[in-house]
């Protein structure tokens, strides 16, 4: 089998890049589980960030901001739930409100539209079941239908002739004079697919994909977030995203309250370094006061049996511990070898940005 481009990955941002290359180029999508999107890519908020974060000028702020353009523009042509239901970072007392002011300053260093300061009586306009003394208010953010957004862009990229191969699993690669030439394990038996380019977007396999052909710039350490669900009966209660801004520093965004497009509320996700793979996704029912006792610092309504054990995720973090900053990776190390390392949050809302970088890369 020869392709143009084997792209290793069929989470959001492989498949983001697969869509892409298509139309001018052949791919194949190599993918070990039996579909898509069934690692990091369907266990996030569904947030669509807007770039408040991230140090001016990373690739972070550059391709969240992109990204959440381009993912919009998509959503609306497409007819998927991309709903703009904004953000409000919440503060309490001096100290917090305090550091909405570097907040705002460098979200709009980040070209971030429409970011406002709001008081206490704005905040309970805009967010009537929220207690907060100040807020960072960002109309822009919202949440999108991720399943949704990642069909798409395998849709897109099989209309434009890409080969999709699930239960697969990259397992060699050896440089030949025109390219990669890449051993794939499926169904049994071992595969050989001669590619010119391969784009290793593993998500946490990223560096086992590596080291098959000796890099090793980019490890990954793992950090677990889990989500609780908040009872139906509040439904409706909150409209808006509503993070705390004084947790920003333990290397998530705090816990914080996210909807889904179906109206659901889930709080969460916490902030825990694992050992793995494998990765134990199991979420302890045990945890369940602390995520009461940091919700109830923003909803005074929230009661403990309000929330049930949901989900959990596995953050990529390049980084071992929290307050470091590692700027994503897009890196062409080898001729034709493209690494897409540390795609951590915002990379579900960068990931069309990010398949504009590895598009461009490859010329
Ligand atoms: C707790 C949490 C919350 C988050 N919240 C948000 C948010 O609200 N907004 C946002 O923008 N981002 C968020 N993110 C980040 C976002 O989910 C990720 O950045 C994004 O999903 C990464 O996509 P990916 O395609 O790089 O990786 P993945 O989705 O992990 O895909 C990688 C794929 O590669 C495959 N693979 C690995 N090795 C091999 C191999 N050898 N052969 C074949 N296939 C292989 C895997 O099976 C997997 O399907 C969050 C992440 C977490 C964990």
């Amino acid at each position: 089998m020869d392709y143009d481009v084997l792209v290793v990955g069929a989470g959001v941002v492989g498949l983001a890049c697969a869509a892409a290359l298509s139309a001018t180029r052949s791919v194949l999508v190599v993918e070990r589980h039996d579909g898509i999107c069934r690692e990091t890519s369907s266990r996030n908020s569904e947030v669509v960030h807007a770039g408040v974060y991230y140090p001016e000028g990373s690739r972070k702020a550059l391709s969240c901001v992109r990204g959440r353009h381009l993912l919009y523009e998509r959503c609306d042509r497409l007819g998927i739930a991309a709903p703009r239901i904004g953000k409000v970072i919440v503060a309490l007392g001096d100290s917090e409100a305090a550091e909405l002011e570097g907040l705002l300053a460098r979200g709009r260093a980040n070209g971030v539209e429409g970011l406002t300061l709001v008081d206490r009586t704005e905040l309970r306009r805009l967010e009537p079941g929220t207690d907060g003394d100040a807020a960072l208010w960002s109309p822009w953010s919202g949440i999108v239908d991720s399943h949704r957004f990642a069909a798409s862009l395998e849709a897109e990229a099989e209309a434009g002739g890409a080969d999709v191969l699930f239960d697969a699993n990259v397992v060699g690669a050896d440089s030949t004079a025109g390219g990669w030439d890449v051993a794939v394990e499926h169904g049994g038996s071992r595969t050989r697919v001669r590619a010119r380019a391969v784009i290793n977007a593993a998500g946490l396999g990223q560096p086992a994909v590596s080291a098959l052909v000796g890099i090793d710039a980019y490890p990954n350490y793992a950090c677990k977030g889990v989500w609780f669900a908040v009872s139906p009966r509040h439904r409706g209660r909150v409209q808006r995203l509503v993070y705390p801004v004084g947790r920003a520093t333990d290397g998530g965004l705090g816990v914080h309250i996210c909807l889904d497009v179906g109206g659901g509320l889930r709080l969460g996700p916490d902030f825990e370094w694992v050992d793995g793979p494998p990765f134990d996704l199991y979420v302890d029912p045990a945890k369940r006061d602390v995520f009461w006792r940091a919700g109830r610092r923003l909803f005074a309504w929230l009661e403990p049996e309000d929330l049930t054990p949901d989900m959990a995720g596995v953050r990529s973090k390049p980084v071992p511990g929290p307050g470091m900053f590692r700027d994503f990776v897009v890196a062409m190390d080898l001729p034709g070898w493209i690494t897409l390392a540390g795609i951590e949050s915002p990379g579900l809302t960068s990931s069309l940005a990010l398949a504009e970088e590895v598009a461009a890369l490859l010329g």
